[in-house]
């Protein structure tokens, strides 16, 4: 096997593996074999005593696993761990950090090669390699431990946070020992309730562990799976006579007899027997199948891996196909999936929702939004939380700081509870805000409009005392459907959110899907979807969709006349043009040639893409308005996905470079007679707001339930002042500073007004 493969052997193994132990067991002995090293070990930090411990070795005596402990600079492995670099000596004996351990027995060991295990800028722990031998480890050994570690370190991590909780499920009922994970604060709020996972996955790997009450129940539907397996197996069989070799036709019957109660379905059958679902067991024997396969010496063998997994999804989707009675839904529901998306809201009442986690996706994904739009604590990229194993456990989601809380002691519940409470109080007091004028403390008007998209959010977005729909999402309501809605069901979608903020102005975007909307019943499959078919160029290439949406857009506008209408994600003049174009042929065959009487509604387009900061000039001569969309704007502005956790730390939108580019839309807008707003979340925070104003800002659109506490900020603060801080703030250098000088100078204005007003 040439290295390339043995990288890729050990990574599919450790990613199979089910805990700790197991991955760095794998990790020691496979890296050994393949740099035919007398001793591999594994050194991971230890956060209780804030040593680095030996926790894996293959030619180290096994006892000394646990006992050996370094710290940070302390011996070869906490150097290497310092310095996070490798560090490869010929004679590690005549180092001035070598440090003897009399219980290992390394004395014998002259080359050593320690490489750094890093995650997240955290060094994780320390691959060593040993060697009796005096002699360097060759440049390409070098290497291939870096990448080994590189590509590891996120498996270590995730099986490090894991592993505690694992413990915990092992060892019993009953006792509460905490674990807390990490995810990115998406929707702030506290949410207290019981896991319900989103929808299921064809994964092995993802198949929830499970218990059941009535094991005949589950073998029978194992049994039944088991025999349409069988059936599908033959009938394939069957189709490929003509085409597969007898040798590769007979391998049909070995996965066959596989299925049977002396081979994999026996054992199966024992797992249900002690007590787990039919999907649980089978994934898990199965999983355990195909990790013995990928560990075979013969390559031919080794093969078969991707053999039994096959067979595997193959069962499970006749499981899934099963209907199992459902379990009812508990009373607080925190909705807990791999990558979840507005459309898993359709199976969960609105009124029941307490909490979102999504592994995947960050804190400007479109599921984030819909958490803020609806008030939901969310935290998104929870990358480590062992999703699987949750369902129907008690977590605390606290979407301001992003942890996520499971089996919490008594006291920490109580101190979440309390600040449920706080919380609630707050948004109390800031209730009598709703009627005041929109005017800051030196008379300057602003306005401030609601984002919105799902039904469940009128009550809140009318009750939010706001001026106007500066953005309604029309994708949202396109997410939680299963075909494309017609243009009669269209117009009562869009009639029902006109009528409920009539006379106030409704601005609705045309369909933006594509990036990390994809509607279920039209797949877009792109190596880089926020970059490809998105938004305005899905409308433009296909228009019988675009002008069915039109046309119920207007007719839903009739005798309301309350529509505004804006086009997304405009990156040149062409496409501009040629949605407007289409817009007003709808207008004119329902007016002329049709007959209906509705007013021709303002036209619009968001600035979100950079290539438009620079053409405001020629988009606002052609529209009634602008609505700067800062949350791709800061993505594309800054070259970071807006859904990846692994880069949410480079996301934010007070970056110098966001302001300036804020800036310049502003005074080109200016310069023309075109509305302008801010429809992005940059709006929907009250120390952003504070900067958009002093930018010269006048008009808001956020989500209903961020819209008071901008509120309180915008009266607080005078234009003017706002002005100085905005100048300020374009001069500097970084996000961070930018920050840090806003809520240093905000807090002092605050003060100072209020100590004026007292
Ligand atoms: C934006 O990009 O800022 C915006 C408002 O649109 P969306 O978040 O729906 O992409
Ligand atoms: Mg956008």
């Amino acid at each position: 096997m040439n290295i390339l493969d043995s990288l890729r052997t050990i990574v599919q193994e450790v990613n199979s593996a089910r805990s700790l132990p197991e991955v760095l067991t794998i990790i020691v002995k496979e890296v050994q074999e393949v740099m035919q090293a007398e001793v591999c070990s594994v050194y991971l930090f230890d956060e209780t005593d804030q040593r680095y411990v030996l926790m894996s070795t293959e030619g180290l005596r096994q006892e000394s696993i646990g006992k050996v402990r370094l710290a940070m600079g302390e011996g070869l492995v906490g150097l290497v761990a310092a310095k996070e670099e490798p560090l490869n000596l010929q004679d590690a004996d005549k180092h001035p950090n070598f440090a003897y351990f009399e219980e290992i027995g390394e004395e014998i060991f002259h080359s050593f090669l320690g490489v750094p295990i890093i995650h997240h800028r955290k060094v994780l722990g320390v691959l060593v390699l040993q060697q009796q031998t005096q002699r360097r480890f060759a440049a390409e050994e070098e290497a291939f431990m870096v990448t080994v570690c590189a590509q590891l370190s996120g498996a270590i991590a995730h099986a490090e946070a894991t592993g505690a909780l694992r413990e915990l499920a092992s060892a019993g009922r009953g006792k509460s020992r905490e674990a807390i994970f990490h995810g990115i604060p998406s929707s702030s709020g506290v949410g207290i309730g019981r896991v319900v996972l989103a929808h299921q996955t064809m994964d092995l790997a993802s198949v929830p562990a499970r218990y059941t009450e009535d094991p005949k129940a589950e073998v029978r539907i194992f049994r039944k799976a088991l025999r349409a397996a069988k059936r599908d197996m033959r009938n394939l069989g069957v189709g490929l006579e003509d085409k597969l070799s007898s040798e590769e036709l007979a391998l049909f019957d070995v996965y066959i007899r596989m299925l049977d109660d002396d081979s994999l379905g026996g054992e199966v059958v024992e797992a249900i027997k002690a007590g787990q679902t039919a999907q649980s067991a089978w994934s898990s024997v199965i999983l355990e199948h195909v990790r013995t396969f990928r560990q075979m010496d013969d390559p031919y063998l080794r093969e078969r891996a991707a053999d039994v997994e096959e067979l595997g999804k193959r069962v499970l989707g006749h499981l899934l196909a099963t209907n199992t009675p459902k379990t009812p839904l508990p009373r607080r529901v925190v909705l807990v999936g791999e990558d979840l998306s507005a459309t898993a809201l359709a199976d969960i009442p609105v009124n029941q929702l307490v909490g979102i986690i999504s592994l995947k996706g960050s804190s400007n994904s479109h599921m984030a939004i819909v958490g803020r739009a609806l008030g939901i604590p969310t935290v998104m990229g929870a990358v480590d939380i062992p999703w699987t194993e949750l369902e129907g456990q008690e977590l605390i989601v606290d979407g301001s700081t992003g942890d996520v809380v499971s089996r919490a002691t008594r006291t920490l519940r109580r101190a979440y509870v309390q600040r449920q409470r706080e919380e609630k109080t707050l948004i109390e007091g800031l209730e009598k805000l709703r009627d005041v004028p929109c005017k800051t403390s030196d008379g300057s008007s602003f306005s401030l409009w609601i984002n919105t998209g799902l039904r469940q959010d009128n009550v809140q977005s009318l009750r939010s005392g706001a001026e106007a729909v500066g953005l309604f999402r029309t994708e949202i309501p396109f997410l939680l459907r299963s075909s494309f809605p017609t243009e009669d069901e269209q117009i009562a979608i869009y009639r029902e959110h006109l009528e409920a903020f009539s006379p106030r102005p409704v601005t609705m975007r045309t369909l933006d899907i594509g990036g990390d909307k994809d509607l279920p019943y039209f797949p877009i499959e792109e190596e880089n979807p926020f970059l490809g078919w998105r938004g305005i160029r899905i409308s433009l290439d296909h228009p019988e969709i675009f002008l069915v949406q039109i046309r119920a857009l207007l007719r839903a506008s009739e005798g309301l006349n309350n529509l505004r209408i804006m086009l997304p994600m405009i990156s040149n003049v062409p496409e501009l043009d040629r949605a407007l174009a289409l817009i007003h042929r709808a207008y004119t065959e329902l007016t002329e040639e049709e007959g209906y009487n509705i007013q021709m509604p303002p036209l619009g387009a968001m600035i979100e893409v950079p290539a438009a900061v620079y053409q405001v000039a020629e988009i606002s001569q052609r529209v009634d308005f602008l609505s700067v969309g800062t949350n791709d704007l800061t993505q594309y502005l800054l070259a970071v996905d807006r859904n990846n956790p692994r880069v949410a730390g480079l996301y934010d939108a007070l970056h110098p470079s966001v302001l300036r580019a804020l800036k310049i839309i502003y005074d080109q807008a200016s310069t023309v007679d075109c509305q302008l707003s801010v429809c992005g979340e940059m709006a929907g925070d009250p120390l952003s707001a504070a900067v958009l104003l002093g930018l010269g800002y006048e008009n808001f659109s956020m989500s209903a339930t961020s819209l008071l506490r901008v509120k309180a900020m915008l009266l607080n603060i005078s234009r003017k002042g706002a002005a100085d801080l905005a100048k300020r703030a374009l001069r500097m250098s970084d996000a961070a500073s930018v920050a840090e000088f806003m809520l240093t100078a905000l807090n002092q204005l605050n003060s100072t007004e209020s100590g004026a007003a007292s």
